[in-house]
């Protein structure tokens, strides 16, 4: 199915519609968008679809960001996004999923065959090989979690923002009793790694004041079972992308 059909029927808005007719008799606007992950994508498929001239500057050699779905086992394995996580009308990305026919493995329900990764049934091992005892894994996660419950009261306190690390060293700070020591120390910073590994993101650059604010949607997860690269594919056809384009300033002119 053309990409165009389903975003003018379910993602264009009703202000872009109308400043397409608007425009129709004039010259057409032209705009840049800088990123080809999936958020450029999608500004730049509905600004196309309204009529309007776009370009797409993207620095990798790529589309997609931190969406990369791999073949070279010969099947789809997405080394980034590979979810759709709220299976419902409200999700943005549902009508295009579906429109493209994709198939989508419930992975939250009892029919499930994944692993989870409960705590319960996580092994750690310590750089000899020897697995780290459960009971202290399961210790520093509660105190993991009362250190972000602290970093909570810093940020409530501290109207700018900040880093989560930078918010960690002020709750360690003022909270001795939380700082851990030895394996205890090591396992604290598994759980840091296991947060940054879920913002793709080193902690000094996660943000205090966003990192937990995310709106889970209804419907359960889906694994999206062709990877999400058709969807990208889709969100890309016929628009002008410039790969290996890094942009380094944006000049604002007020006219
Ligand atoms: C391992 C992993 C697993 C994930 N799993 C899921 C999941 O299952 N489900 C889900 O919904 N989300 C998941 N996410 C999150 C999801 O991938 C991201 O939220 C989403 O892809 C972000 O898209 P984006 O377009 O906003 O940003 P990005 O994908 O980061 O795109 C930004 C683009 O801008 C380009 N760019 C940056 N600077 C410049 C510049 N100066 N000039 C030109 N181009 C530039 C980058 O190269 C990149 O292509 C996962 C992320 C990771 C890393």
């Amino acid at each position: 199915m053309d990409p165009k059909e389903l975003f003018s029927t379910n993602l264009i808005d009703g202000k872009i519609v109308a400043s397409h007719i608007e425009r129709q008799c004039s010259p057409l606007p032209s705009v840049i968008v800088i990123g080809a992950g999936i958020s450029g994508l999608a500004a730049a498929r509905s600004l196309y679809d309204a009529s309007f001239e776009v370009t797409i500057l993207e620095s990798r050699d790529r589309l997609g960001g931190r969406i990369n779905t791999d073949y070279s086992f010969g099947c789809p394995v997405d080394m980034g996004a590979s979810w759709l996580h709220g299976v419902c009308n409200e999700n943005p990305l549902a009508p295009l999923i579906r429109g493209l026919g994709l198939t989508l493995y419930r992975t939250s329900g009892d029919d499930s065959i994944l692993y989870d990764h409960d705590l319960e049934s996580c092994m750690l091992f310590n750089t000899d090989g020897h697995q780290v005892p459960q009971q202290i894994v399961m210790d520093v996660g509660e105190t993991f979690k009362r250190i972000l419950e602290e970093t909570g009261k810093v940020r409530d306190e501290d109207p700018d923002d900040m880093s989560v690390q930078q918010a960690i060293s002020v709750v360690l700070n003022s909270h001795p009793e939380l700082k851990q020591q030895g394996l205890s120390h090591e396992v604290l910073q598994w759980y840091i790694c296991r947060m940054e590994a879920w913002f793709a993101a080193d902690a000094d650059m996660i943000s205090l004041k966003t990192w937990d604010q995310e709106h889970v949607l209804s419907g359960g997860h889906g694994l999206m079972v062709e990877g999400y690269d058709p969807v990208i594919k889709a969100l890309a056809k016929n628009l002008d992308i410039r790969l290996n384009h890094r942009h380094a300033c944006i000049i604002y002119r007020m006219t």
